[in-house]
């Protein structure tokens, strides 16, 4: 199949035209006389009922489904209508998935209805569902068009992509005659869209590595691409194509277009935050002129703000609409900011509700971008709104379909807050550095780019704001901030690389998850310090987990990682041949400190929840024989009082005692009872995951977590107890706990005492006296060193004015000499003293001194013309070692 098509979409789509019957067409096309014509502008084919020689894309076709009269529904009663639609049609009806993805380690939000369902193993995508067929409210955060939202009257930042999917087609689900028909009857019999006016569209849609790919139709009405029916048919590997499994239909309706059409209004703002925005032109002193943005509405779609020479295209719109710039900055812009801020404080409610937060990498810094874009525009133009309360009429707005939103009302609060007092710090911090770089003018490089907003915070837009203001254009690379943006802190550690194929080795059978730390296993491979066996009883390093130690016959094992199925053991010393059978045993104690601090680091990761708040999520962690940290975000700094919580808390778990189960649960029943907090950080997202739970004795559940580490199941009472050792801020948004549990733990307790103990002799003082007494002795080194310091000055003066000193240096004025020596019998730190007094007593000369041991100094008087180093070497010559300048230098006579 397939065997001379190029795998591009060019090449596909001929392909699927080429067969249009067996990839486009459909009964219901037949039935309703759909036919196919190709447009004359783009090119593309596409269905229609009537005759016409363009599709419907945006750009070539003006929006005509503008309504005089508006038609009246809330986002919650549309979707309604369209789950009631789907579920007389055989649908059941799922909640939406968290917009953080933490399923997909590939992407940091969910930008597709179809994610949600969609697993990654081994590099192979497969599908996981609840339901089949069936229909969620999905929202989706995608940022590429952050310059478009709030402007062009159709782009967000957060929407809700409303999925109607079904699965393993032919023996479940349905394919494209059924997807069609559905499709027709939704949208015309519910959304108003004429039969005459709808248009199929003929695209290719695939996975980026085309790994998946097959046709699609999208469908449009009156300029408006309202939903896109992929039919997922083809798989590919190594560049061979074949079947899909089991087929997958995957639906992405835009819910937020579904709106505006039905609606009629000239924006999808004002149809998906309509009541908002009543409610805020009660209160707001922005000139709402509804007609002029009308007019500018109907063409927006001409305009696309990602792409070069937009600013052009938005000036001749205007030209060509009569409206002045004056009347564009004063009637339309204001309320593009305003729909803007609608936009972002929607997409910041959900992704912090969902556990993210803004911060400087990775997804956060997408978080902040909207977010300062938002609160400029709320100050640049005096829109007198505040981001807390725009949240809370969003929860409102949104209550009967997401819940959820209003318990995290006041953690958005909170957030906004800080991130405001720490832009305008920022902003304030940085005009200067700013300044600078605008002064270069031309283009920052990356490099610097990079520099300034990791170690500085300034974001590349900010820069080139600045410039723009004083009329110099800076320009700023597109792709400056994919590294940022991308980030690698959700990406797995390196794996340590090997020179060995381990292709043709079966899967390692692990025995460690039985807890054995002993085993009679057979040597697969050895050589060059490298072991496989048929089975171990080693944990090879994972999930923050350090490798098990122990011997393999007489062989050291020093590290154990894992490739795939196949675990390698890195020895040292004799290694066992090819074919033995050998001894292995493992470390007892470093395995059970390993163990300890991983349960202990699943418990306070609980308990930072609990104490701080549930955006907390953990962000990597590392658990060592001797201490363990564990990584968590947090909008704040840790004080000294939340940590004295956690540990407080933590450490009251442990002394109530604490039950520890693993389990192997279905993914499905595993989401569905703990939640996505599953996914602290190392849980591989699979079919049967590894579920470890915590609960206190009377079975409360303290965590559960998927996870593939070791526990101390049957052991808890090893933990002992938590000690935080200290905190640090990794990077932007990201703390850094430190501790020991366990032994550890008790011997930090023993060698902080005994040190206490041992300061508190030595200062000859009670045990715990020892700070009065520090402080006390303190206080007396001080004042100590004041008397010191007074007597110096004293004994420096009166030298300064004994009769061989000073009567030697007035004779030497009195015969108008230029520089004078004069023997002094001090210590160098004095005679420095009385070279200072001197000098400024006998400013016309230069004055040597001499010390007891051959250290000299000079220091020129400020109305001497001899210079201070000239005047030693012309006395002395080689016989001086040192340095110095014009008005002071000194050194030493080498006799
Ligand atoms: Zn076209
Ligand atoms: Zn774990």
């Amino acid at each position: 199949m397939f065997e001379k098509v190029a795998l591009d979409k060019e090449s596909l789509r001929k392909e699927f035209s080429k067969n249009y019957k067996d990839y486009y067409s459909t009964k219901l096309f037949d039935e309703m006389g759909f036919n196919r014509h190709t447009c004359r502008i783009c090119g593309r084919n596409f269905w229609s009922i009537n005759e016409r020689d363009t599709c419907e894309d945006a750009s070539h076709t003006e929006y005509s489904f503008f309504k005089a009269k508006k038609k009246d529904i809330s986002y919650t009663e549309m979707w309604k209508k369209f789950s009631n639609f789907f579920k007389k049609n055989g649908h059941e009806e799922i909640g939406r998935y968290p917009v953080v993805s933490r399923w997909r380690r590939d992407l940091f939000f969910t930008i597709a209805s179809i994610q949600d369902f969609q697993r990654i193993e081994n590099g192979i995508m497969g599908f996981e569902y609840s339901a089949n067929p069936l229909v969620v409210p999905q929202i989706c955060l995608r940022f590429g068009d952050i310059e478009n939202t709030g402007v062009t009257g159709r782009h967000f930042t957060s929407f809700m992509m409303a999925g109607q999917h079904a699965f393993e087609w032919p023996k479940k689900g349905y394919w494209r005659d059924r997807t069609i028909e559905l499709n027709y009857k939704f949208l015309t019999e519910h959304i108003g869209v004429k039969k005459e006016d709808l248009v199929y569209n003929e695209d290719v849609w695939a996975m980026g590595d085309f790994s998946e790919f097959g046709p699609c139709l999208e469908s449009f009405a009156n300029g408006l691409e309202l939903v896109n029916s992929v039919f997922t048919q083809f798989e590919s590997s190594n560049g061979s194509v074949k079947e899909f499994r089991g087929k997958v239909v995957d639906v992405g309706w835009g819910f937020e277009r579904l709106l505006w059409f039905y609606t009629g209004y000239d924006t999808a703002y004002e149809a998906v935050f309509k009541n908002i925005i009543n409610k805020i032109e009660k209160k707001s002193s922005i000139e709402f002129d509804k007609g002029m943005f009308a007019k500018f509405a109907k063409h927006s779609s001409e305009i696309d703000f990602t792409e070069k020479g937009s600013d052009k295209v938005e000036a001749e719109l205007l030209k060509k609409l009569r409206i002045s710039s004056d009347d564009y900055d004063k009637k339309v812009k204001p309320m593009q900011a305003l729909y803007a801020v609608l936009d972002h404080s929607r997409t910041l409610l959900f992704a912090i509700s969902d556990g993210a937060l803004p911060s400087n990498i990775g997804g956060g810094y997408n978080l902040r971008v909207i977010l300062r874009r938002a609160l400029s525009f709320i100050d640049e133009y005096r829109l007198g709104i505040d981001m807390s309360e725009i949240a809370e009429m969003h929860a409102e707005e949104l209550k009967g379909l997401y819940p959820e939103l209003k318990d995290n009302l006041e953690l958005f609060s909170k957030v906004i807050g800080i991130e405001r007092k720490r832009y305008a710090s920022t902003r304030e911090n940085s005009a200067k550095i700013i300044e600078r770089v605008i002064g270069k003018g031309g283009t920052v490089g990356v490099k610097e780019l990079r520099m300034l907003y990791e170690s500085n915070g300034i974001a590349p837009e900010m820069i080139s704001a600045a410039a723009a203001k004083k009329g110099i254009r800076i320009d700023v690379p597109r792709d400056a901030y994919e590294g940022i943006i991308k980030g690698d802190f959700t990406r797995e550690k390196e794996k340590k690389g090997i020179e060995l194929d381990l292709s043709d080795f079966k899967k390692t059978e692990q025995l460690y998850y039985k807890f054995a730390e002993k085993s009679d296993s057979k040597v697969l491979y050895s050589g060059k310090g490298h072991i496989v066996l048929d089975k171990t009883p080693f944990y090879p390093e994972g999930g923050g987990q350090e490798a098990d130690h122990g011997t393999i016959g007489g062989a050291k094992v020093v590290d154990v990682q894992k490739y795939g199925d196949v675990i390698v053991h890195f020895v040292d010393g004799k290694e066992p041949k090819k074919g033995e059978s050998v001894k292995c045993v493992v470390d007892h104690e470093r395995r059970q400190r390993l163990m300890v601090h991983h349960t202990a680091t699943h418990l306070i990761n609980a308990t930072v929840r609990k104490v701080i708040g549930k955006h907390a999520w953990q962000e990597g962690t590392r658990k060592e024989e001797d201490k363990a940290h564990i990584d968590i975000t947090h909008y704040d700094k840790l004080y000294d009082k939340d940590i004295e919580s956690i540990e407080d808390s933590a450490n009251g778990s442990l002394l109530n005692g604490i039950k520890v189960t693993i389990s192997d649960m279905d993914r499905g029943d595993a989401e569905g009872k703990y939640g996505f907090s599953i996914y602290q950080g190392h849980g591989v997202p699979s079919k049967r995951m590894r579920i470890v739970v915590i609960e206190d004795l009377a079975g409360s559940l303290i965590d559960a977590e998927a996870c593939g580490g070791l526990h101390v199941s049957g052991k808890e009472y090893s933990i002992g107890m938590v000690k935080i050792l200290g905190t640090s801020r990794v990077h932007d948004g990201v703390d850094r706990i430190d501790f020991v549990a366990g032994k550890p733990a008790l011997k930090h307790f023993q060698e902080s005492f005994s040190q206490l103990k041992s300061i508190s002799q030595s200062l000859n003082s009670e045990l715990y006296g020892t700070r009065a007494r520090a402080e006390q002795l303190l206080a007396d080194k001080l004042s100590l060193e004041k008397r010191n310091a007074k007597m110096l000055e004293d004994m420096a003066a009166a030298i300064a004015e004994s009769g061989s000193v000073a009567g030697a240096l007035d004779k030497a004025v009195s015969e108008k000499k230029d520089s004078a020596e004069v023997k002094l019998d001090c210590e160098k730190h004095t005679m420095r003293k009385v070279i200072g007094i001197l000098t400024a007593r006998f400013d016309k000369l230069t004055i040597i001194a001499v010390g007891r041991s051959g250290e000299v100094l000079a220091s020129r008087g400020k109305n001497s013309s001899a210079g201070a180093i000239d005047v030693l070497n012309k006395r002395f010559g080689k016989k001086l070692k040192g340095g110095g300048g014009r008005d002071y230098a000194e050194g030493r006579i080498e006799q």
